[in-house]
């Protein structure tokens, strides 16, 4: 067996580990990564990436087809052929493109790699078979970043026809049925994405709303698209079993019906992976399922770090990787401490939600008065020119000192504005600081503009 020693050791190469590694690499500190399956995790293999491909050759699709807008703007086309396992292997090459990437990452901050899955012996200890050979390596710092899995379901357990994301977005063909369990990111993201790729899609959702961590105002657009594709929702319903190409499900009042699904997509929701590579020896204080970590991403154990999906929601990548840039700072003796005020959520739904910060009702209760600015798309000249004046952009800010406290839009390529959003939070900017920065017309970004003057009393556009 080979004896290895390092300063950092890394377990697990998703966007949580391979930045920690990246970083502490650039720190100049002795640092191996561990990764079981490949380099990029569940974000760039199976997650992320896929399905926002997936979703933009859905959107193409579909604009292809919608004859009404395209003949507005002068455009006749005939019908689109659709080459769905070519869609698939499009897919597939951006992600070997971004793991390619990762690798050669590492390698440049002199990140030693290993491809085999780690047993944790001890807090200092890992253990791993890998492509060249059965090593022992020792560390003064374990950073755990080993990630989650889709949640099963009892009455539906995965395998067949029963999928999770991981299946649904390696399919070669459009399924003629395809119900999805589950009106969270996942199923809203790809169940939207195979109805515009022409599967009919029944969506059942167990409370009695989509979308259940956003707003009302902030989902009705999008259950009115889900309407306009032709997408059932069933909402306040569960799904009972699957048998013979249909679902049962329980409807809200009592009632069962079967929806035929040649495919049925489970997405409610993803646990963390915590078994299986020796962690529970280390016996952790956890939070429910996930790893307990304090503000510094600090486990209960010296020197033991927990970073990622494993130390539970928000699961985003882009909180992920900065809690492992974090790690290795502090590994490096830099200060820091996670501040969770400015993680933006974006659902790349049709049209998308981004929300950073505190929605009306939060900032309420945490502030008391507060000033809310609303401005909708169809006073926006860009909105216009792209077509899709749905949405609005809303800014909540108190009532005293005019501080933004939260900022969120639904609409057509919104997710673009989120870094405007969450800087403003950042920075700890007030109404009147985004008021005086001009922003460049024509653009979407205009309405963040105008929503905040709307918040002070005097938008200039409607
Ligand atoms: P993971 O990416 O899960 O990586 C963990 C890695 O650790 C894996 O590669 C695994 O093989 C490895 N590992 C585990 N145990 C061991 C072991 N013992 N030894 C060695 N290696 C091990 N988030 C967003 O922010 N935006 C999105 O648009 C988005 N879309 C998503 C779409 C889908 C379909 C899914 C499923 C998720 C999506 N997410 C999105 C969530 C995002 O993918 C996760 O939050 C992110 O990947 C978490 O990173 P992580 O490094 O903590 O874990
Ligand atoms: P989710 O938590 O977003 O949604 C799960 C949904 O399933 C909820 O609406 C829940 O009420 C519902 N549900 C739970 N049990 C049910 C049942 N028995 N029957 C019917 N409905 C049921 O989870 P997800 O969509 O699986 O996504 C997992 C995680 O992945 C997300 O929490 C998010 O962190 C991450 N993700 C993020 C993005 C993004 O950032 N755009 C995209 C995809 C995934």
């Amino acid at each position: 067996m080979n004896e290895l020693r390092c300063k950092v050791l890394v377990l697990g190469g998703g966007p949580a580990g391979y930045v920690a590694a990246i970083r502490a690499g650039q720190l100049g500190l002795d640092t191996i990564l561990i990764e079981a399956e490949r380099l990029g995790g569940t974000c760039l293999n199976v997650g992320c990436i896929p399905s926002k491909a997936l979703i933009h050759a859905a959107d193409a699709a579909r604009g292809l087809s919608e004859q009404r807008a395209l003949n507005a703007i002068g455009l006749f086309v005939g019908k689109p052929k659709l080459d769905f396992a070519a869609t698939i292997g499009w897919k597939d090459s951006i992600v070997a493109r971004l793991t390619g990437g990762v690798g050669a990452l590492l390698k440049k901050a002199k990140v030693r790699t290993l491809l085999g899955m780690a047993q944790i012996v001890d807090g200092k200890t890992a253990i791993v078979r890998a492509d060249t050979g059965e090593s022992r390596i020792q560390a003064e710092h374990l950073v755990i970043a080993s990630g989650s899995e889709a949640a099963p379901l009892p009455a539906l357990p995965f395998g067949g026809d029963i999928l999770s994301s991981t299946e649904a977005l390696a399919l070669t063909e459009v399924p003629q049925t395809l119900a999805v369990v589950g009106a969270g990111y996942i199923g809203l993201e790809l169940g939207m994405a195979f109805a515009k790729l022409g599967a009919k899609v029944t969506i059942v959702e167990a409370l009695p709303k989509i979308l259940p961590l956003y707003d009302h105002e902030l989902t009705q657009p999008v259950a009115r698209r889900l309407a306009d594709l032709g997408v059932e929702t069933l909402v306040g319903a569960r799904a009972t079993s699957f048998a013979d190409g249909s679902v049962r499900v329980r409807e809200a009042d009592g009632c069962e019906r079967a929806i035929p699904a040649a495919k049925v997509l489970v997405a409610v929701g993803r646990l963390p992976r915590t078994n299986g590579f020796g962690l529970e020896t280390l016996d952790l204080a956890m939070s429910g399922p996930f790893v307990r970590i304090d503000d510094k991403c600090a486990t209960s154990m010296r020197n033991v770090w927990a970073i990622g999906d494993v130390t539970g929601e928000p699961m985003l990548a882009h909180r992920a990787m900065a809690q492992g840039a974090m790690v290795a700072e502090i590994i490096a003796g830099e200060k820091g401490a996670f501040d969770h005020k400015a993680i933006p959520a974006i659902c790349f739904t049709d049209p998308e939600i981004v929300a950073v910060g505190l929605a009306p009702d939060a900032a309420k209760a945490a502030h008391g008065e507060i000033r809310i600015g609303h401005f909708p798309f169809r006073a926006n000249g860009r909105a216009m020119t792209l077509q899709d004046d749905e949405g609005f952009v809303r800014v909540v800010a108190r009532a005293d000192n005019h501080v933004v406290l939260g900022v969120h839009a639904v609409g057509q390529g919104v997710s673009e504005l989120s870094a405007a959003f969450s800087l403003a939070l950042e920075m700890g900017a007030r109404l009147e600081d985004i008021a005086l920065t001009i922003h460049a017309h024509p653009t979407l970004s205009e309405a963040f503009h105008e929503a905040s003057l709307t918040a002070l009393g005097h938008p200039l556009h409607i």
